[in-house]
Order: C-alpha cells, then structure tokens, then sequence
C-alpha cells in the first residue's frame, strides 16, 4: 500500500455504519493460519465486514472440478463485491486449470494492481526508497488463450488489444495515482515493434493523460524500462502495461523491492475485486505456525480502501510497519541486525494488533486520506468508424520442392485473377517475393497479400499504403480458386483502412 504524506486526512468516519459482506477462502497451505491471522487482525482494528467463506483450491481440484472452484461457489462470489483469497496448491499434473485465470476472466478483473515497496533496513532491498505501483491489464494481449497450430513446422498465439480495455486499465491507472497522492504514471510498451497492438496501448496512454494534467506522465519501450526497474526502481511511481509485460515487471519489482514475502495483490472488476497475497501456499512450512501473514494483511488493507474503509486500513498498515521496527519478525524475515523477537505466526499477528493505534518511527507511514476512494471506470462505446476492405493476406501452408519462394509466388500470380494482384510473400514476417534474399530462411508457412489490380501506393493518415476498394466476393473467390490449385490456405486477414488510417502492418522489406 502506498504511504502517501502529501493527503491531509480529513474527518471520515473510521468505518461505515453497516458491514461489509465479503467472500474468503482461505486456500491450501498456510492459507488457514495466515487468514485467522488476518481476520482476527482486522476484528481488532475496527474493520466492518461480514465474510462467507467458499471452498477452494487442491482438495476441490481433487474432487473433479477442473478449476479448483465449486459450481455453488461462483453464486458467492457474486453476491459480494470483495473476495479475499488465500494462496492455493494446484495439484500436478494434466487438466487443471489455474483458479486465478478462471477467476479474473469469467469475473471481467480487468486490471491487476501490485504496490512494491522496500522495507529497509528491515527486509534486506538495494532500493531503500523503492515505492512503485504495477498497474496491470489482465484481460488482453496474448493472454486470450488463442492459439493455433497452423503448420507442421508453425505455431501461433493471437495478440489482441482493446480500445476500450486499453482506455479501461489507462484510465484506471491515472485515477489510482489521483486516489493515492502519486504524482507520475509510466506506460511501457513495445510499440517500435508491435505499431498496432501495442502502438493502440500508447496512443490511448496519450491521449487519456492529457485529461489528468497533474499527474506527471511517460513512456518508455518496455526493454529498457524493465532494465531500469532492476536498476534504478526509485524513479518510478505507477507503471501501466499490457498483461505479459505487467505479469513479468510485476515479479521483477517485487523480487528488487525484497518484498515478494509481505506484498500484496489486487484484481479489480466493475463489480467484483479479488485481493490476495503475491506468494503462494509455502507447503513446506504448512501447519508449523511460523508463516508471515503480511502479504495477505496488505492484500487485506487494499481491500478495505477498495470497500471504503481506508482509515481502518492505514491503522493496520501503521501497527504492522511498527511491528516491523520493533524487530518482532517471522522466521522468514529473521536478521542478525534488526531481528530482537522471532515470532511464530498467532505472535506476530498479536504483536500487530498491541500497535494498532501506532505509527512507524522510521520507515514512512501510511497516510490513505479520504482520495483513496473505490475506483470506478465507465468506457464509453466507440462508434462505428469508416471501414474500407482494400486486400486480404491469405496464409499458405507450402512445403513444395525446394520451398521456392519465386515458385510460389509465380503460381499466385496465375491464381490472383483479373481484380487482383500479388502484392508479395512473406515468411515469417519477412518479404521473400519478388526480390528476396537467398539467405532467408523459410518455413513451411507463408503469408500471401493481394491487393486490387487498381490499387496504387498513396500517402495516408498514418503513412504509405496500397488503396482501391476490394469486395469480399473477389476475396472469396480467390479462396476457391487457391483451394481449386489444391494450396492449402490456413487462414485469411483482411486488409482494411479504417477512418482513413492503414489499419495493418507492412511486412518487412515491403
Ligand atoms: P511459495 O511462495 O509458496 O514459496 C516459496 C518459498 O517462500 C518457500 O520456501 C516458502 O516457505 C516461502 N514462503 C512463502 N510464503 C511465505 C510466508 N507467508 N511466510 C513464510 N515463508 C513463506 O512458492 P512455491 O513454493 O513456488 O509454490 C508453492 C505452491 O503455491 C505451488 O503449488 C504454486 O502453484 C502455488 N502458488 C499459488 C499462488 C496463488 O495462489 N496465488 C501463487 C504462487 C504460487
């Protein structure tokens, strides 16, 4: 959680006049006697909720649900907006599926917020003013789980991005830095490569911060940005990218802050929000009492401010930083220097609860004033735009011969017809015909663009591009006339221009 000392705190009431009901599971492991302690933690500072607790994780797995979740389970799920998770086993083995994947797409958990924090010198960082927020997108990208194999030799995995879950997890991201007293907002993303998938990701960045002119915001390509995360993390405040780069920076921040054992997690929806601890369910010292319950107490504390109780969270966050400083550590955190008491876990836990009241003396405290509000985000629908067909790429699975690309393309300039014409192949992305180079390596896949034979190189909104109108009867014929040869068409995209703009990328060398 952020520690924010630019937010005066104003009156607010420490907690709502009626509970909070919210879902728990406590999950495999330690879950159990890190959510006892949590819950018996967030009794005694004042929290008001009411929890009903589902079954999760290795034993519902075992019973035959594919999932690791109860079909009577989901029904709980909905009913509450919060859902605070203990760390699950999935068992080895084929045929399961991640709970946490299952979870976050059927309940639409668009973004995934991770806060990285260095506790220093209490837990050993290099960064000691380490403070980061890793805002994720957790529902795009190549995590769609489309996946094909197209050719012997040929496997692919859709990449698709949004406008609107660009704008959402955008959005998102400037709004928890106005909630949460940050000043700078960070996009990462490959866009000098991926121009349209990750180039809509920064367009949107840009477009949305133009409405939050307090808050600082940048770009950088995500190679050299992960690369000064592991260098200088001090420099960055809230980052927001797409679902692998997040799902890796938030890993590497996590581990650089020396935090993966104390952080927390969110995964927030529109109507639902799943928080849980970033580690997992530690079997190795399952059941021995000595497990540290701070990540899921600041995954605790996110849900709180999530559910409007941001005041009951900043006092469990300033007793545990206290804790911290008093030296009262589990075993996990055990150092020669700064360690005077070695808790098991009930010790530690009441340890917190003696300090419930307290600041830290040394490490910053936390300050969530009455800004760390729920976030809510409304997209608006994007309308219709201009959309002309101008070509199709029609993908070939060819292994003729001696793979002759000059072959190949001869014979796609007998097929294409008299509306249209073989713009070039590619291979791997790479042009191979006309005029390619006898170096280039080829598959067995390869990627064929026509385009209409009225077709001319013309300038654009966004470059240089081929444009004359193509109907999807010439596409569809041409499909029968490839089948007729007997070349085995994989798949097809079609080439359009949209509100004027080349909606497809060149291939290289074209
Ligand atoms: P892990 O995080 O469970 O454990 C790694 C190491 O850290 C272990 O030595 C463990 O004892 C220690 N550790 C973890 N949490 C601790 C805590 N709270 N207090 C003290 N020590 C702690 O990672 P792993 O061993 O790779 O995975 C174990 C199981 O957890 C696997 O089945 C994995 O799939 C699962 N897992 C679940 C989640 C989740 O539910 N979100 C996340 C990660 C891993």
């Amino acid at each position: 959680m952020h520690l924010n000392t630019s937010l005066e705190p104003k009156v607010q009431p420490l907690t709502p006049e009626l509970p909070t009901r919210i879902t728990i599971a406590s999950g495999d492991g330690i879950g159990r006697e890190i959510m006892d302690a949590t819950l018996s933690l967030l009794d005694a500072a004042g929290a008001q909720l009411e929890y009903e607790e589902i079954e999760i994780g290795k034993e519902v797995y075992l019973k035959g649900n594919s999932s690791g979740i109860s079909p009577e389970a989901w029904e709980v799920l909905r009913r509450n907006s919060a859902f605070l998770k203990g760390p699950i086993t999935t068992p080895q083995g084929g045929g399961y599926k991640s709970l946490n994947v299952t979870i976050r797409k059927a309940m639409g958990l668009y973004a995934n917020v991770r806060p990285c924090q260095a506790y220093t010198p209490y837990v050993d960082s290099n960064f000691p003013e380490m403070d980061l927020v890793v805002v994720r997108e957790n529902e795009e990208d190549l995590y769609a789980g489309i996946e094909h194999q197209q050719t012997t030799e040929v496997v692919q995995c859709l990449k698709l991005v949004s406008r609107p879950g660009c704008e959402r997890i955008v959005r998102y991201a400037f709004e928890y830095a106005r909630a949460y007293g940050r000043h700078k907002v960070t996009c990462m993303t490959k866009d000098n490569i991926m121009k349209h998938t990750d180039g809509l990701f920064h367009k949107v960045f840009d477009e949305v911060a133009q409405e939050y002119p307090d808050i600082q915001s940048e770009h950088y390509i995500i190679d050299i940005g992960a690369a000064l995360l592991a260098a200088r993390p001090e420099q960055f405040d809230v980052i927001v990218t797409l679902n692998l780069y997040g799902d890796i920076i938030s890993d590497i921040t996590a581990q650089v802050a020396g935090s993966v054992g104390l952080g927390g997690s969110a995964n927030i929806g529109d109507t639902i929000a799943m928080f849980e601890a970033i580690h997992g369910s530690a079997p190795d010292i399952a059941g021995k009492g000595i497990a540290n319950p701070s990540g899921l107490i600041h995954a605790a504390c996110m849900m709180l401010t999530h559910v409007g109780q941001p005041r009951v969270a900043e006092r469990v966050l300033n007793a545990l930083l206290r804790t911290l400083e008093d030296g009262i550590h589990t075993a996990d955190l055990y150092n020669e220097a700064y360690t005077r008491f070695r808790a098991s876990t009930q010790e530690f836990t009441q340890a917190v609860i003696e300090r419930l009241g307290q600041e830290p003396r040394k490490l910053k405290p936390a300050v969530l004033g009455d800004n760390a509000q729920p976030i809510e985000i409304k997209v608006k629908p994007y309308l219709a735009a201009s959309k002309q067909l101008v070509g199709v790429d029609v993908f070939l699975d060819w292994s003729a011969g001696q793979r002759d690309p000059n072959e190949l393309g001869q014979a796609l300039e007998r097929i294409a017809g008299k509306n249209l014409k073989l713009k070039m192949i590619t291979n791997r992305g790479v042009k191979v015909y006309p005029n390619g180079f006898p170096e280039t390596f080829c598959t067995d896949h390869w990627r064929c663009r026509f385009v209409s034979v009225d077709s001319r190189v013309k300038p654009l909104g966004n470059g240089m591009a081929i444009t004359a109108p193509v109907s999807y009867d010439e596409v569809v014929a041409l499909l029968q006339r490839l089948a007729n040869e007997g070349l085995n068409f994989i798949k097809t995209e079609n080439l359009y221009e949209i509100n004027g703009e080349r909606a497809y990328s060149l291939g290289q060398g074209e």
